[in-house]
């Protein structure tokens, strides 16, 4: 197992645009969170880019997770929220971040899990 983060500059996040309202999520949903539409949604590609909103770090949770973890809000440019995995280096509300990749998993999970985590612009590795 591997625990070191693996940065990958290729994420692509897949979201929701509501053509009933014009509301936009991140994940997609098949159903729009603002006026219930099921038939109007559509897969929208959300920026990779935005602004940490809060965050916080987590230091007790399941041995499937690795320990510490931040977590946190990401307002991305186009004004979507995201609740996502955070890497803290050079970390602060209002810092900008891009979207990457991490093992968020611990040592008591065989398969590593690599999830969505953004990264503060200027940490690029
Ligand atoms: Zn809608």
């Amino acid at each position: 197992m591997n625990p070191e983060m693996s940065p990958s500059s290729e994420v692509r996040l897949v979201g929701m645009h509501c053509t009933a309202c014009g509301a936009m999520a991140y994940p997609f949903q098949a159903v729009c969170p603002i006026c219930m539409a099921e038939d109007e949604v559509a897969e929208a590609d959300m920026p990779t880019t935005g602004t940490v909103y809060a965050y916080s770090t987590v230091h007790a949770a399941p041995k499937k997770w690795r320990l510490p973890y931040t977590i946190g809000y990401v307002d991305l440019s186009n004004g979507v929220r995201v609740f996502s995995h955070l890497d803290p280096k050079g970390l602060g509300v209002g810092a900008a971040v891009y979207a990457s990749t991490g093992i968020v998993s611990g040592e008591a999970v065989e398969e590593p899990r690599t999830q969505l985590v953004f990264k503060a612009v200027g940490d690029a590795k």
